[in-house]
């Protein structure tokens, strides 16, 4: 056991939740300070109508081992709070799609069989992904240079109805970013370790609880536990490097100020600017996408035929939803509510809230050949402006090391193969654990 430090995390996202665990299990001594009230950042819970939801739908992958990992050491059962489901892109029958779900076998066979079964898709079609996934694979999902997402379509030579049913609605949910500006090589990354991936990490897992429960508020109760503080309400306004601490002074409370011997700097990237404003570590500024969320609450009994579904979306025609939650089958408290995704929803969220619900009901009545969904009891739009960043090809992102090796960076921002996703935000923040843990080593 080394000397137990002091250190300050501040910002208790999932980036932020992840680097306190770590710290407090090495025996620091580990505050947490959270502006909002609310613990989870960007996936947080948020009440609505008297009910605990969450600022944006999420899906998390098999693949996400770190998260997974981390929901175990705090103590989180994953089986009971993830739906686990097989890879899939299912339609609902009224929106002339596709309906592709990979059985439970070691890939790449459960691909082909998944190809084999699919309706909705020709044999070009079919052809057309079997040939994607055997050259990515001959390439080790590796490009040597990166470029758009189209572009690396196009030079795969996939067909129209591929890309419009497959293709781009995975790479707006995954990337949040449109596939003539999106990074292949993250694209790719991505579906190495879905696609390409073993059976278990393939699987697409859905929250059942809202996202604060999930995680943050057990990691926060891990982190009491082992003599941690947390501290929500807490905004930190201004660190100062002091001797070989530094100093911490929260908004709004000029005269709480606090020494620390470490700190991990968990916020997003503009407000990590701000807090290193002056010194010599420098974080670059992004560009960023919005996500909407739209929740529509029908009469107690409502169901789909399926957990989630695929959308067609098609922005010129006013038609916006790309993914439908049924939320009654993740959780019982939820009977009726249908959260309906919207991803690089700049254009969708100038419609105004009123309008945008009504046409994504009419959209659900229409694709669901169930029109009693065109009239729900209440709906209410949450949009995101800053979601996540544009995943753009050859972005740079920083490391979690700065210049001061008792300053650290957590955030799904940083360099990682993975877009901005809970997985990256949680293995950022094991990184930063890691390299303050070495430095008091
Ligand atoms: C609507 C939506 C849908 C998404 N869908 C998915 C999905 O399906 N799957 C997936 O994997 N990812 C998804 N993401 C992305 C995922 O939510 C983020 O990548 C992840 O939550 C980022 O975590 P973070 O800890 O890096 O940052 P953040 O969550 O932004 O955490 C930063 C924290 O710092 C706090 N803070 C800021 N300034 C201060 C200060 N001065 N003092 C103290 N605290 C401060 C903030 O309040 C915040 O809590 C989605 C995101 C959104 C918004």
């Amino acid at each position: 056991m080394t000397e137990a430090k002091k250190i300050a995390v501040i910002g208790a996202g999932w980036a932020g939740c992840s680097a306190a665990v770590e710290l407090a299990i090495a025996g620091h001594a580990v505050t947490l300070f959270e502006s909002s009230r609310t613990l989870g950042g960007r996936a947080r819970a948020v009440e609505i109508q008297g009910k605990l939801l969450d600022n944006g739908q999420h899906i998390l992958l098999g693949a996400y081992t770190e998260t997974l990992r981390l929901l175990k050491t705090i103590g989180v059962a994953a089986n009971d709070a993830l739906l686990r489901l097989p890879l899939q892109m299912r339609y609902p029958s009224g929106c002339d799609g596709m309906d592709f779900v990979a059985p439970r076998l070691p890939a790449p066979f459960h691909l082909f069989a998944a190809l084999l079964r699919t309706t909705g898709l020709s044999g070009a079609d079919k052809m057309a992904l079997a040939r994607f996934s055997t050259t990515a694979r001959w390439m080790d999902w590796r490009l040597h240079t990166d470029c758009s997402v189209s572009e690396l379509l196009e030079r795969f030579d996939q067909t129209e109805r591929l890309i419009k049913l497959m293709w781009q609605p995975l790479c707006i949910a995954a990337l949040n970013t449109p596939p003539e500006r999106a990074s292949a090589q993250v694209f790719l990354n991505v579906l190495r370790d879905s696609l390409g991936a073993a059976r278990t990490a393939s699987d697409m897992l859905i929250p059942r609880t809202n996202l604060t429960s999930l995680l943050p508020q057990q990691a926060a109760a891990f982190i009491e536990q082992k003599k941690g503080f947390v501290k929500a309400g807490a905004s930190v306004q201004k660190i100062t490097a002091s001797d070989q601490q530094w100093l911490l002074t929260l908004k709004n409370e000029e005269s709480t100020k606090e020494l620390f011997d470490g700190v991990v700097i968990a916020t997003q990237a503009t407000t990590a600017a701000a807090l290193l404003t002056g010194s010599e570590a420098e974080v670059p500024a992004f560009d960023y996408e919005p996500i909407t969320t739209c929740y529509l609450q029908y009469p107690v009994g409502t169901r789909l035929t399926a957990p989630f579904y695929a959308l067609t979306d098609d922005a010129t025609q006013g038609v916006w939803g790309q993914f439908v939650f049924d939320r009654g089958q993740l959780d019982a408290s939820q009977d009726g509510l249908l959260a309906v995704v919207v991803s690089v929803s700049t254009a969708a969220t100038e419609l105004g809230q009123e309008a945008l619900s009504a046409a994504i009901a009419a959209q659900l009545a229409s694709s669901l050949q169930m029109p009693q969904l065109a009239q729900p009891q209440w709906s209410k739009v949450i949009s995101e402006k800053r979601a996540t960043f544009s995943c753009t090809p050859g972005l740079q992102r920083p490391e979690e090391k700065t210049v001061f090796p008792h300053l650290v960076l957590a955030g799904d921002y940083l360099a990682s193969d993975y877009p901005a996703t809970l997985e990256s935000a949680v293995r950022s923040g094991v990184k930063a654990a890691t390299l303050l843990k070495q430095h008091f080593a």
